[in-house]
């Protein structure tokens, strides 16, 4: 029976966004369900074979004519498909992959998350037009992936692209998420820009934030639009620390395109223009030709990568 259909899977911490794909057509339907992470996230496999089963049943879906299940996580995943840990679910080292193929019956494919999103963007969304790409996306923390090709580059053991854990003040003493010190993450994801703002409020008496009782990067980056000055420092803040991550991923990779995404770069050119500013001002001779692009996929670049990666997995 030809092979017709995909599901591209996207596990989160609080949600699990799933999606049906026809080869032809692209996305079907998408849906999420609350992720069950009782008992270390031992039920998160089944759950997501039910689901999938369910909606074939739905749809009338014979299960000869599904090609495979991607799977991306939010952990690191090895050239094995082995996950090496995701904090956020409660697991361990696990044989993602092989589990969900056990039960399912059907070829199924993990890979990390903001891989997905960066093969998401590369394939489908804002990177299309371009060969190799480099993805950061700027959320409650930061992602990078390098897609080269067409095909992920996550490295032996999963950390190729990791733009948010590239050491950015080496005299720094507060630790970062990830038990080291001067990451960029800790000065340029969402928690990163806050911290910025709180701590320099004192300085800003003008401040539209003074206002506010509690605020997020969504109000401080409408109150940039308005020329709020403590707001502006806050994202050029950001965007110097983004942009000097990206210029070491082009020394490394030299992509075509960077492509922005996650919650942060919803403030458009607020966030946008000082990453590119200070990408060319550190950046060793792309600078001129080397573009910085919001992604396109929002929230479902992840099951676009996902769907995209099993595709093309060999068995
Ligand atoms: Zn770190």
């Amino acid at each position: 029976m030809a092979k017709e259909y995909v599901f591209g899977v996207d596990l989160g911490g609080t949600e699990i966004k799933l999606g049906l794909f026809n080869l032809q057509k692209g996305l079907i339907e998408k849906w999420s369900v609350k992720t069950d992470k009782r008992n270390n996230g031992e039920f998160v496999i089944s759950q997501i074979a039910q689901e999938t089963a369910k909606k074939a049943e739905e749809k009338h879906i014979d299960k000869n004519s599904v090609l495979g299940i991607g799977l991306c996580v939010p952990g690191p995943v090895d050239k094995d498909g082995l996950v090496r840990g995701c904090v956020n679910i409660g697991w361990g080292y696990k044989k993602a992959a092989e589990e969900l193929q056990n039960i399912t019956g059907v070829k199924c494919a993990v890979l990390n998350d903001a891989d997905a999103a960066g093969l998401g963007e590369a394939v489908y969304g804002s990177g299309k037009k371009y060969k190799n790409i480099v993805m950061a996306t700027i959320g409650t923390g930061v992602g990078g992936a390098v897609i080269y090709n067409g095909k992920v580059v996550a490295g032996s053991r999963g950390n190729a692209g990791e733009i948010g854990h590239f050491k950015v003040n080496i005299n720094e003493t507060e630790k970062c998420t990830c038990g080291k010190c001067g990451c960029l993450e800790y000065y340029a994801s969402a928690v990163g820009i806050l911290r910025f703002a709180k701590e320099n409020l004192k300085n800003y008496n003008n401040s539209l934030i003074n206002s506010f009782s509690d605020f997020t990067v969504k109000d401080m980056a409408e109150c940039a639009q308005k020329g709020d000055e403590l707001c502006l420092a806050a994202f050029d803040m950001a965007g110097k620390y983004i942009g000097l991550g990206l210029s070491y991923m082009a020394g490394a990779f030299d992509p075509d395109v960077f492509v922005i995404g996650g919650g942060v770069s919803k403030a458009g050119d607020v966030i946008l223009k000082p990453i590119k500013k200070y990408f060319d001002l550190y950046s060793f001779n792309t600078e001129s030709e080397t573009e910085v692009l919001p992604a396109i996929l929002g929230n479902d670049a992840g099951i676009y990568g996902a769907c995209e990666y099993v595709i093309h997995k060999e068995d």
